[in-house]
């Protein structure tokens, strides 16, 4: 039973409460302090790239790199249908 009912509480899920909801107050956007209550990441639009690039590792799976590696094994299997036909 929480101390004041009246207050809205946070409700998230909490690992170190064996999964049981989070009990801190919630703030305005319905989460507490911990739980997304004060910040909830990049809004505009250079925030949100700058925020991207600041945590890209290496590239791997970017859609670019993704398309890339996509087109490659594409021409390696017409060269393969293409020795295939030669014999
Ligand atoms: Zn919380």
């Amino acid at each position: 039973m929480p101390i004041n009912s009246k207050v809205a509480l946070c409700g998230a899920k909490a690992r170190q409460r064996n999964g049981l909801p989070c009990r801190q107050p919630a703030m305005k956007n319905g989460r507490c302090r911990m739980h997304g209550g004060k910040c909830t990441g990049p809004k505009t639009r250079e925030g949100k790239l700058r925020s991207s690039q600041a945590n890209l590792k290496h590239g791997y799976y970017t859609q670019a790199s993704i398309s890339e590696r996509k087109r490659m094994q594409e021409i390696m299997k017409w060269r393969h249908e293409l020795t295939e036909i030669e014999k």
